[in-house]
């Protein structure tokens, strides 16, 4: 085909504080609406795209506002911050005319649709962008590793995963000038090395099924698009 593409199908993970934008916390809207039109532009060249949206930018589980708390039920919380982020990223996708649906793994039918394999299997045929909420559902994870578990069950080709930099360095490229950026990892070098890029369960998941991880800078304007044709600087991860 002439697709630019190297991937036609990805699930796309946003951290909550790529979200916060020149801000502490919370979402900050010209930030949104310019990763929205990243999705925009990179659905326009034929890829099928979903999405995970992290909730740090309003709650983290190990934060010090959870201390005393049970982990579980600060997880909960977390995860609920998700879907606050999603219903964010919704509207400014339904503001430029896209399709979408949130899809949640804690059921809150009030407010999405609960997350049923097949149905987002579906909304993806139909060209939807589907965002998943909630991560797993379950305590003790990470929006990480539910990007690749979604990648897994979506079939995707790829799992872009978009940072603050412009992909995995053997130092932090911030306070060390000798930092150089990896081109291409193994899964297992980056287990071996512990690099930060994803946890591990997220690393072993994508492993298994065979899914690239495409590490992007998600500040940059055109970032998305540039991970997709591989014009863009990144890292790919893969055995
Ligand atoms: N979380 C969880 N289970 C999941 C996904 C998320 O318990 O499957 C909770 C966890 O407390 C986490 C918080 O939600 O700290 C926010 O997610 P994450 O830290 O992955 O967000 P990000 O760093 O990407 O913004």
């Amino acid at each position: 085909s002439s697709s630019p593409l190297k991937y036609r199908r990805i699930l796309l993970k946003i951290s909550g504080e790529a979200l916060m934008g020149p801000g502490q916390y919370g979402i900050d809207n010209d930030t949104v609406s310019r990763i929205a039109n990243e999705v925009k532009d990179a659905q326009a060249l034929g890829a099928e795209i979903c999405l995970v949206i992290g909730g740090g930018n309003i709650f983290r589980g190990v934060s010090p506002a959870a201390e005393g708390m049970e982990r579980a039920s600060a997880d909960y919380m977390g995860m609920l911050a998700t879907v606050m982020n999603a219903l964010a990223v919704q509207n400014a996708l339904e503001r430029i005319g896209l399709y979408t649906r949130v899809l949640s793994a804690i059921e809150m039918t009030a407010i999405c649709e609960p997350y049923i394999r097949r149905r987002a299997l579906r909304h993806m045929e139909k060209g939807r962008i589907v965002i998943f909420a909630a991560g797993t559902g379950n305590p003790f994870f990470t929006t990480d590793t539910a990007a690749a578990l979604r990648a897994a069950e979506m079939g995707c080709d790829a799992l872009l995963k978009g940072t603050q930099v412009d992909g995995v360095y053997s130092a932090d490229p911030k306070t060390d000038p000798k930092a150089e950026r990896f081109e291409h990892l193994s899964y297992h070098e980056v287990l071996m090395r512990d690099l930060k890029v994803m946890d591990q369960a997220a690393i072993s998941l994508t492993r298994e099924s065979d899914i690239p991880i495409v590490v992007f800078p998600i500040g940059v304007s055109g970032g998305v698009v540039g991970a997709l044709t591989g014009e863009g600087a990144s890292t790919v991860i893969s055995d």
